[in-house]
């Protein structure tokens, strides 16, 4: 079996017994991404040589039996929005084309820290906001099981990667989804740590009271271990929570005896797929055959979950991205050409003696700040500031934001009731299969009505993550989504690890042809 074919446990295995090197190792999945990245599209930059280096680095550790970190020397592939000390960090958008951080987000630290290899950075919708990666700025990314179809986002890249065999591991982040919705679609782990769990220091912020960075993987044992090393208070983000990080990858493997299984009767209505409903049903049953009881709680607040998001992320982003003026970051557009443009209206308004036009003319400030935004956002990027706008402005705040605020927590109290009653809430992670590329891009309410079941989870804090259940009749892979209390992501995982000791579906691995 070729190394890039397995597990990051058995990897970390092979690593540690000396079978193998990093170098090797990472050397194998640099190998993949040249054969088949051309056509899937999951990684904007590979720094093969700094991966090697670092790999090398590892391994002359290991040679001279000091102790090497936790990853051990596995490569790991980052979304795009997490920030690189010195490397191109662009959150998929024009506006960051050539911005170079000057310090590493911390999960990038803890990474390094670990003895992880950074592959390289991965694709995403434009400060990931969207559901498909056909909102990045550079390029496409095509699902590995049919690159036809989208591979979800906003961390398609990230998802994509691990799915075609080119990185063990990765790194994304959610604010509604956007880790689960393209683990669901390609077939592989995706968790959402609870809000707090993980330092977002040096993440690119989207809706701030939202956003999660969280791992990838193929399997729940990968995802445990990645979690590991990423989880934890960090002193420079207020808001991550001082908690110990309990042994993830050490107690996943303990099954959850007496789980009790909850699922929401809204979850299975109006906008569900048939097959991914079957699916998602017989993964339940797998789950009664473990011994697991079910029953269903109901979430009366869940239908209103993508109108409370899509006004609280925009509001949030709105606020967030003021900071991409053309002067504290990355893209400015000509300024020169703004003075010339200015002074040329100027002109034309004084030759007509329109004297009121001249006085009404904005400074070259104002109208560098207007061109910058203009070229260097792309359109669902404006679509969410305005929107955000609009809700907070005076008249509307009251009726748009502070009304969101409130249903959010009717949300959150449906969570905290339903946790009551059981342990682990089970549904599907999104209405459909992959769908095909272009199919929502001219219908954004088509799009975020994907976030239906996954939002909640970030709307309330908790933890929740999607695993492989099935595959449509197409062959396309199809996620089951379990949701846990806040900081119950132990319990999550080990839950998700008995579902696939005792199945195979995330076992099956896209045939990217050339093998
Ligand atoms: N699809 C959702 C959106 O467009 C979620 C994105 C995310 O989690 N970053 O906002």
């Amino acid at each position: 079996m070729s190394l890039t074919a397995l597990s990051a446990c058995d990897l970390l295995a092979k690593l540690d017994a000396s079978e193998v090197t990093s170098a090797e190792v990472t050397g194998a999945f640099l190998d993949r991404i040249e054969a088949h990245d051309g056509r899937i599209g999951a990684f904007l930059r590979v720094d093969a040589e700094a991966a090697l280096a670092q790999a090398a680095a590892i391994d002359q550790k290991r040679k001279a039996g000091n102790p090497v970190g936790r990853l051990g020397g596995l490569p790991v592939a980052v979304k795009d929005l997490l920030a690189t000390e010195g490397e191109v960090t662009t959150c998929g958008s024009r506006i960051l084309e050539n911005f170079r951080p000057p310090y590493n987000a911390t999960v990038i630290e803890k990474i390094r820290a670990a003895d992880g290899v950074i592959l390289g950075k991965t694709n995403m919708d434009e400060f990931a906001m969207g559901g498909s990666t056909e909102n990045s700025a550079y390029q496409l990314t095509r699902n590995p099981w049919d690159t036809t179809r989208i591979p979800g986002g906003s961390s398609g890249g990230a998802a994509a990667a691990v799915a075609a065999g080119m990185a063990p591991l990765s790194v994304g982040s959610d604010t509604g989804g956007s880790i689960r919705a393209p683990a669901g679609w390609c077939g592989i782990t995706g968790l959402k740590p609870t809000y707090g769990r993980v330092s977002r220091y040096g993440l690119v912020a989207f809706a701030s009271s939202l956003d999660q960075i969280g791992p990838l993987a193929q399997t729940v044992p990968d995802t445990a271990l990645l979690l590991e090393v990423l989880a934890g208070h960090d002193p420079k983000d207020s808001t991550s929570v001082n908690l110990p990080v309990p042994r993830y990858a050490e107690t996943v493997n303990q099954p959850l005896k007496g789980l009790r299984l909850g699922i929401v009767p809204e979850h299975f209505g109006e906008g569900l797929d048939g097959e991914v409903e079957k699916a998602v049903r017989e993964a339940v049953a797998v789950y009664e055959s473990l011994g697991a009881t079910v029953r269903e709680v109901s979430m009366p607040h869940s239908k209103y979950t993508v109108a409370t998001y899509y006004i609280i992320a925009p509001c949030e982003a709105s606020s967030n991205l003021a900071r991409y003026d053309g002067v504290h970051y990355g893209y400015r557009t000509d300024v020169k050409q703004v003075a010339a443009d200015l002074e040329a209206e100027r002109k034309k308004y004084e030759d007509a003696g329109d004297a009121a036009a001249v006085e009404n003319l904005d400074s070259v400030l104002v109208r560098m700040y207007r061109k910058t935004r203009s070229e260097g956002f792309g359109p669902e990027v404006k679509r969410r500031i305005m929107l955000g706008t609009y809700a907070l402005s005076a008249g509307y705040y009251n009726a748009y934001y502070l009304k969101a605020l409130k249903v959010r927590r009717l949300i959150r109290q449906d969570f905290d009731r339903a946790f009551q009653q059981v342990d682990v809430i089970a549904g599907p992670v999104t209405p459909t299969a992959a769908y095909p590329i272009g199919d929502k891009v001219d219908d954004p309410l088509a799009m975020y009505l994907c976030d239906l079941y996954t939002a909640t989870t970030n709307l309330a804090g908790i933890a929740a993550l999607s695993i492989p259940c099935g595959f449509s009749s197409e062959g396309l892979p199809i996620g089951l989504h379990l949701q846990a209390p806040p900081f119950e992501e132990e319990r999550l995982l080990r839950g998700a690890a008995m579902f696939q000791r005792a199945t195979d579906w995330h076992l099956k691995r896209p045939d990217l042809g050339g093998e």
